[in-house]
């Protein structure tokens, strides 16, 4: 499938070209928010670029951060006007991480005291596991 087939089928290329309807908040050159259509809370925000890329590392990274910039002045509106207690800002990323519109998208997502959601669990490291995987990542970043 070409990029151009691929972003006309794409749901949210769909919703961007305004094929499909959508409630929008905010947009400027590079990104549009709207509502998710199955939202966590309502006032839970969908921050996606105008152009397709599928996730976070074939996204630009200018394009990235005007979808943070966005999801930034989102979380700030929806603290005060939802009102909401807190928020969660995250993306999916590949299907292993539960992406399931393959657009990059970042979710904005109200929360509130004792709403009962239970973010995922924590594990502990093995016995030097940390330091090795540390070490590891910092030799290759400290490049870039
Ligand atoms: P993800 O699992 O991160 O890929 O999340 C995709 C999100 O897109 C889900 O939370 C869906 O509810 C949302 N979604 C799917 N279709 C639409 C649509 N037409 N308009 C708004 N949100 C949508
Ligand atoms: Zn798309």
């Amino acid at each position: 499938m070409t990029q151009n087939s691929v972003a006309s089928s794409c749901i949210f290329c769909r919703i961007i070209r305004g094929e499909l309807p959508s409630s929008i908040v905010a947009q400027d050159a590079k990104v549009l928010a709207f509502l998710d259509i199955n939202p966590v809370h309502p006032g839970h925000v969908l921050i996606v670029p105008k152009e397709h890329h599928e996730n976070i590392i074939d996204t630009p990274t200018d394009t990235m951060q005007a979808v943070i910039a966005m999801s930034k002045r989102v979380a700030e509106v929806i603290k005060v006007e939802l009102p909401c207690d807190g928020m969660n800002v995250s993306m999916n990323n590949f299907p292993a991480s539960g992406q399931v519109v393959m657009h990059t998208h970042m979710h904005v997502i109200p929360r509130f005291e004792n709403d009962g959601l239970k973010p995922w669990p924590h594990k502990q490291y093995q016995d030097g596991q940390a330091e090795s995987i540390a070490a590891r990542l910092a030799k290759i970043l400290s490049k870039n």
